[in-house]
């Protein structure tokens, strides 16, 4: 059997902080507001992996009311999930992310994030695909307030 999964997240910029996106460190004078490392490229694919499960979202296995997720490196986020799916005997058959950013740009980064996401999911970099727009300065993204992130996940039988 297939199941399919979409997940969704955005997160405000705020300054301080390290740019991470898809486990990448991305040079920007601004990083992303979150409890964790803000990798709003890593909780939207997590939200399309535990919904193609069926398991639902990852503020439910990862509250950010707990202190142990302070500031934690999402790939680990990421990992756990990859886990949570193999304990389901599911597969990951293929992902693609979408990234909305006014800026930075995000083309030089993109085969980094491939490579990256790739290795924690445990498939090979072509299974995952990333890619970047603008929303032309239309709505908080153009406003470069935040960045806004798109993920579809398909799985299969292990
Ligand atoms: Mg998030």
């Amino acid at each position: 059997m297939m199941r399919i999964g979409h997940g969704y997240d955005a997160h405000v910029f705020a300054a301080g902080r390290p740019l991470v996106l898809g486990g990448v460190i991305i040079p920007h004078d601004q990083g992303l507001k979150a409890h964790s490392d803000g990798d709003a490229v890593i909780h939207a694919l997590c939200d399309a992996l535990l919904g193609a499960a069926g398991l639902g979202d990852i503020g439910r296995h990862f509250p950010d009311t707990d202190n142990s997720y302070s500031n934690i490196d999402s790939r680990i986020l990421l990992r756990r999930v990859r886990s949570m799916l193999a304990a389901q005997s599911l597969a990951i058959v293929n992902a693609d992310v979408t990234i909305l950013a006014q800026a930075p740009k995000m083309a030089p980064h993109i085969e980094a994030m491939r490579a990256t996401l790739a290795a924690d999911m445990g498939i090979e970099p072509h299974a995952i695909n990333v890619k970047a727009s603008t929303t032309e300065g239309m709505g908080f993204v153009g406003r470069k307030e935040g960045i806004a992130v798109h993920a579809v996940a398909l799985l299969t039988d292990a």
